[in-house]
């Protein structure tokens, strides 16, 4: 390819991850299957890592998310809420498990092992042990206010055994149940139905009238603090046993690995375990456990680099090819 071709190549990539963004993030409605959107992102990256006097600050590799919805009032992330860099397979993982011993200079480092729930990221703030404001992550730095909404969710402690100023961030998600009883009505009344169980989550909770979202049976899991007053703990693991403890939902599948091929062995399995889960998950999170750690590694503009979400591979590309298949 010229210098031209190349050119080219890129801005229609740019134009059309932006098109499905705002389609995926802003709407809650994506026209294309993940994997498609993940294969024209993995598409640019490569193109831009070869031509980087290409790159540009708006390329859709530089952001997180979408923008906020202007119905609801905005909310400032003192602690941006990040997007997560993707590993497709084991090859990935130990070049990731690389990146991180390199950049510490240790020999060997331990990880914890988290489901990749499907929903969406939300911050929940709580000031002298009360539940005061939750938002959704939007661009990363500025989400929407979507309190009345999350107050719905039945499993969100209204108040805690913490007066510290404290941010806890986790997904929300709807129910594989759920979510075919919703489709199901939506069919009954002849209504467009929700693509998935996430975009149905999203689209509940950025509702105006929280009497919708409190109808749609929607649930949560914490995963991560923000930011924290008094925070004194020292890893990743220990939050997460105090999440539990200060009463939040934390998804009970969680995994302290002592090494990278702990964490494969952890990972095999998930992709056909998945099917039994009542929720959707599409990967695994694994996340450097020492907090002294992460601090050191840092992040990009966009993902930490003590974190990797392995995908699995999408079900959606694979259901096609039988039905070709099926089909000749
Ligand atoms: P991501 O899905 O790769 O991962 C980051 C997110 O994972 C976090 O923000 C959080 O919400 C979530 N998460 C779930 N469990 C977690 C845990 N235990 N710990 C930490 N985080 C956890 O990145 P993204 O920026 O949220 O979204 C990008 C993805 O969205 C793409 O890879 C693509 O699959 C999809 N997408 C699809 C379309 C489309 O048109 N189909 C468009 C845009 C994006």
């Amino acid at each position: 390819m010229d210098q031209a071709q190349v050119e080219k190549e890129l801005e229609d990539l740019r134009k059309r991850i932006n098109k499905y963004d705002y389609q995926y993030h802003v709407l809650d409605q994506p026209t294309v299957p993940d994997a498609e959107y993940d294969r024209l992102m993995q598409q640019l990256r490569t193109l831009e890592e070869k031509y980087p006097e290409l790159i540009t600050e708006h390329s859709p590799t530089h952001r997180v998310g979408g923008e906020p919805l202007s119905a609801f009032e905005k909310v400032e992330h003192r602690v941006p809420m990040l997007s997560l860099a993707n590993a497709f397979d084991a090859e990935d993982l130990r070049a990731f498990d690389r990146r991180v011993r390199e950049g510490l200079q240790v020999e060997n480092v331990a990880y914890v092992c988290e489901l990749k729930i499907d929903g969406l990221a939300v911050s929940l703030r709580y000031q002298d042990g009360v539940f005061v404001q939750g938002a959704t992550r939007g661009d990363g730095n500025i989400g929407e206010d979507i309190t009345h909404n999350l107050k719905t969710i039945k499993s969100i402690p209204l108040t805690i055994k913490d007066n510290s100023a404290m941010e806890v961030r986790g997904e929300a998600f709807m129910p594989k149940k759920s979510f075919l009883a919703l489709n199901e009505a939506k069919a009954k009344k002849e209504e467009e139905p929700f693509a998935n169980p996430r975009n149905a989550a999203a689209g509940s909770l950025r509702q105006l009238d929280p009497k919708i979202a409190a109808k749609r049976n929607l649930d949560i899991f914490l995963y991560a603090v923000g930011e924290w007053e008094s925070g004194t703990l020292t890893t990743h693991s220990d939050r997460l046993s105090y999440l539990k403890e200060l009463g939040f939902k934390t998804n009970p599948e969680w995994r302290k690995c002592e090494d990278i091929e702990q964490v494969i062995e952890y990972i095999e399995g998930w992709n056909e375990k998945r099917a039994n889960l009542d929720y959707e998950i599409d990967g695994i999170v694994v996340k450097v456990d020492d907090l002294a750690y992460q601090d050191q590694l840092k992040t990009t503009a966009k993902s930490p680099r003590w974190a990797i979400a392995y995908k699995f591979p999408a079900e959606e590309v694979v259901t096609k090819l039988i039905d070709v298949i099926l089909s000749v």
